[in-house]
């Protein structure tokens, strides 16, 4: 018999919260470990800090003087701060970060010093990349991706090492990471929405995307998880029967659990407010020892380093309080997955939210151009932004327990679908001063500042507006937010520059005011986006024949919902905005269906382990004990005995039956991933998994769960649903 589980288990029983020392006032810490605007002030020249902030507000190149004085002032600043390393921060497209580190002096056999650090070393360097996957476009013999400064993303000190936020390309300038095309979308984005903002405001120079995510995440006894290679391998559960009452059970328990865990948010804060994540802790989910961190919402780019980031201190302050973070979409069947809000907004550099109405009917003009311009973005290219939330993990979670449904659609409310039918009515071309003054009283200055009605009314849709700002809710928890903020930029960015066409067109051709051809080209788009507008239960079966009806896309698994990256109309999409070439969006589909494949594999592989290996020699175990039974029975009362021993036959058949069918069916995933296996063409062979591998998976499930109900707690080697969600 395994002791794994009842060591883990009386391992975890010892634990007590882990003291931390407080920190006195927030602000005194706050993004002390930062390399930001406030310090680059302190030890810049007036010349190098206005050329570093050019280059942060519009892109434009640092040259080679500045950046060794950035380089010289940097390395001062993180060696007085026990800094003895600096390393490029990258995301490569494995969806963590990458780092290589090194120091900042190298000594010479002579004694003497070798400086390693200058103005070259914060510009470039030169990875050992030829193991970071980067879907065919750099061959391996020509490993040479370089790696090159962000300045938009302050550098900052991580254990002892001075972190530069960096994007990682190969020699050809093909992107190889997610922060290349987030940047260029982003780019887009602020230009494109510039010159829209300029129709309402002149003085607007720049548009920054904002993003506020929303981490969700399970905390386990690090013990227990270990106990069971499912979670340590593959993050999840592959296995395990529900909990007697699950979910419900959490208010009986929730109340006991949090000081470990509040000991752990504490630690983790403090090591937040060091690195400059605007955190507020929260710790209200709905599932057992799930929890949910929210910062005060950032510049896009920044907002995904900073939640990359996080999800890496997580990690590492999870171990000292002998926590495992599991990030997974849906580490327990049956139980709230873990998802990844993202909050998006557009805001000017003159302070004013895009997508907040306002106090005048301008004002809320300008809202509805940039409302209603989304909507139409979301509509024209739904299953593209799909596609960017698409991983083997949160396949699982979609269209489950409140997480939102594979189909995308937008709720708006009540009060802004009305909105929207009364400006449907507006007249074509030029319109009469009386609809003009009714437009502006009745329809667009009745808005309301605060939008009641869409606080969090609709929690499963995956596109809301809530109130002055767009939430994204199919999100994974693990997701890199780089993807979807890289696709819902980029589609907002061909959405407003085909707007500002129209409208100059309007204005030039059919001599419209300003505001009729603005009213006239959202006229148009309000009739032709409907489809993608629904307030309902994105649950319901309706919805789904609905749905299908309105022809918006159903992706319910990755390889189906990956194919759209390549159409005609996405390639079409990423060249116009510059985001994407055509060789570089086919690298990234491959790079995804290959991490799609992988993550099958193991977890079949893994699977099969557990059969093979845990649960059918515990289920031998005890037949054979009741096997005893039985035959003692018979021993002592002859004929007669089986009166008594018949519930124990009884168990002793089901468990056999259920053993035969498991093995059948272990049997049967490793011949169809083998064949699987045999499939030369990603696409294919990801499709090959998903369609003849997976569903294996959950038959195997169902018999392991009938095993671990019939087989004594005892003898039962994994450790339960019900021992690793409450943690004591
Ligand atoms: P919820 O009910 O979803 O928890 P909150 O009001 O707490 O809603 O906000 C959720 C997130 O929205 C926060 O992380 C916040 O930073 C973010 N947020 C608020 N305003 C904006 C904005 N203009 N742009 C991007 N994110 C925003
Ligand atoms: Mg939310």
């Amino acid at each position: 018999m395994s002791r794994q589980r009842f060591d883990a288990i009386s391992e975890s029983q010892k634990r007590s919260p882990i003291e931390v020392d407080p920190i006195s006032r927030s602000s005194d810490v706050y993004a002390a470990h930062v390399f930001n605007d406030y310090r680059m002030l302190q030890c810049l020249t007036k010349d190098a800090l206005e050329s570093v902030r050019n280059a942060i507000f519009s892109g434009s190149k640092i040259n080679r003087k500045v950046a060794d004085q950035v380089a010289e002032a940097m390395k001062g600043w993180a060696i007085s701060m026990g800094a003895t390393h600096y390393t490029h921060w990258f995301q490569p497209l494995t969806g963590a970060t990458a780092e290589k580190h090194d120091a900042f002096f190298d000594l010479l056999p002579s004694g003497q010093a070798l400086e390693k650090f200058g103005g070259a070393q914060l510009v470039q360097q030169e990875p050992d990349a030829s193991s970071f996957p980067s879907g065919g476009i750099r061959n391996t013999f020509e490993a040479r991706g370089y790696t090159a400064w962000d300045p938009t993303s302050p550098a900052f000190i991580y254990g002892a090492t001075l972190c530069i936020p960096t994007i990682f390309v190969s020699y050809t300038g093909e992107a190889l990471d997610n922060k290349t095309p987030l940047l260029r979308a982003l780019h887009a984005v602020d230009e494109a929405a510039t010159g829209v903002a300029k129709y309402f405001d002149k003085n607007v120079a720049k548009v920054n995307a904002t993003l506020g995510w929303e981490q969700e995440y399970f905390l386990v006894d690090r013990a227990l998880a270990n106990s069971r290679t499912d979670i340590s391998l593959t993050g999840r559960t592959l296995i395990g029967n529900a909990a007697a009452k699950g979910q419900q059970l959490d208010d009986h328990y929730f109340g006991v659990i949090p000081n470990r865990a509040i000991a752990f948010m504490k630690d983790l804060e403090k090591e937040c407010l060091l690195l400059g994540i605007p955190v507020k802790t929260r710790h209200n989910e709905v599932a057992p020892n799930q929890f949910e961190l929210a910062p005060v919402f950032e510049e896009a780019n920044l907002a995904v380093d900073h939640n990359l980031l996080l999800m890496d201190v997580m990690e590492k302050i999870a171990v000292k309080h002998n926590f495992k973070v599991l990030f997974h979409e849906k580490p327990f069947a049956g139980i709230n997955g873990s998802g990844k809000h993202n909050n998006w907004s557009l805001t000017t550099d003159t302070g004013v939210n895009l997508l907040s109405p306002g106090s005048t009917p301008m004002k809320n003009l300008q809202f509805l151009t940039f409302f209603i311009n989304t909507i139409k973005a979301v509509d024209n290219y739904e299953e593209l932004l799909r596609s960017s939330i698409a991983s083997a993990s949160n396949d699982h979670r979609l269209g489950a327990n409140e997480a939102p449904p594979a189909i995308f659609s937008i709720f708006i409310g009540t009060q802004l679908s009305n909105v929207l039918d009364e400006l449907e009515g507006v007249t074509k071309g030029k319109l009469s001063p009386e609809e003009k003054t009714e437009l502006k009283l009745n329809v667009v200055g009745k808005i309301p500042e605060i939008l009641l009605d869409n606080t969090d009314r609709n929690r499963t849709s995956p596109f809301a507006f809530t109130g002055n700002k767009f939430e994204m809710r199919g999100v994974g928890a693990k997701t890199n937010c780089a993807k979807p903020m890289t696709i819902l930029n980029t589609i907002v960015a061909k959405q407003l520059r085909d707007f500002k066409k129209e409208v100059d067109t309007l204005i030039d051709k059919k001599s419209l005011k300003k505001d009729e051809a603005v009213f006239n080209v959202l006229r148009e788009y309000i009739k032709t986006s409907k489809r993608i507008r629904f307030d309902g239960d994105g649950y319901s079966d309706t919805w789904e024949k609905e749905a299908k009806r309105r022809k918006l896309s159903n992706n319910k698994n990755t390889p189906q919902a990956l194919q759209i990256l390549t159409s005609k109309e996405s390639i079409a999409l990423f060249q116009a905005t510059g985001v994407l070439s055509e060789t570089e969006i086919k690298a990234r589909q491959e790079v995804e269906l290959e991490t799609y494949i992988m993550h099958l594999q193991i977890e079949g592989r893994v699977l099969s382990e557990l059969v093979y290996n845990q649960v059918i020699p515990a289920a031998v175990e005890y037949q054979s004990l009741l096997i005893q039974n039985v035959l003692g029975l018979k021993e002592i009362y002859g004929a007669a005995h089986t009166s008594l021993s018949d519930a124990t036959s009884s168990i002793i058949e089901q468990i056999g039956e259920n053993i035969v069918e498991l093995k059948k069916k272990t049997d049967a995933m490793s011949t169809a991933s083998a064949k699987a296996e045999k499939q030369t063409d990603t696409n294919k062979k990801a499709l090959a998994f998903c369609d003849n591998v997976k569903p294996y998976f959950d038959d195997m499930r169902e018999y392991c769960d009938r095993l671990e109900t019939l087989v004594d707690d005892r003898l039962w080697p994994l450790t339960k649903y019900r021992e690793i969600l409450f943690i004591k």
